[in-house]
């Protein structure tokens, strides 16, 4: 993203560099006039006072060749996030498939009675999702205060997915 901007004959431009956290560099188009250093000057100030930084040039570049990545790895924390979410939410019903609130007794579709060994799993599937939950929420904020990468904790550490739910489903099924 790139935006422009001028007064009288003096443009400034601002270029993102990258999102987790918003990277931009912002200087001017042509010659620095003192409208220019103005400008930069109430920009950074406001960027600050938002817990902005500036950074040095040999610290954009430890920053730079990782922007791609961070933007993977934070839309695949939402995922995650989401998916866990829904696992906290309601459960699959192994008859028929439906999702059921993880707190009813039966499925609203076909009735099935969920057995004590069912009602187990889903415990366990709500203990792993509150887990991921916590795990996706840090590594999230740690990417939007600017954690480099390799400090963070490596991606799907747990094995929480819908695959596994639908593994489960499938075994609990055959007993
Ligand atoms: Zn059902």
């Amino acid at each position: 993203m790139s935006l422009q901007w001028s007064r009288g004959g003096d443009l400034l431009r601002l270029q993102t560099l990258g999102w987790f956290p918003l990277l931009v560099t912002v200087g001017p188009v042509g010659r620095t006039s003192r409208a220019h250093r103005d400008a930069i000057a109430r920009l950074v100030a406001a960027a600050r006072a938002k817990g902005g930084k500036t950074l040095s040039d040999s610290q954009l570049v430890g920053y730079l060749p990782q922007a791609e990545l961070r933007w993977q790895r934070a839309l695949s924390e939402r995922v995650r996030l989401s998916r866990a979410e829904q696992i906290l939410e309601a459960r699959r019903c192994p008859r028929c498939r439906a999702w059921v609130e993880n707190s009813a007794t039966h499925c609203a579709g076909c009735r099935h009675r969920f057995t004590p060994a069912e009602d187990e799993d889903r415990d366990q599937l709500t203990g792993q999702a509150r887990a991921t939950i916590t795990s996706a929420e840090r590594v999230l904020s740690e990417l939007a205060r600017g954690v480099l990468l390799n400090g963070l904790a490596p991606p799907d550490q747990d094995q929480l997915s819908v695959q596994r739910e639908e593994a489960t489903s499938v075994v609990m099924r055959r007993g």
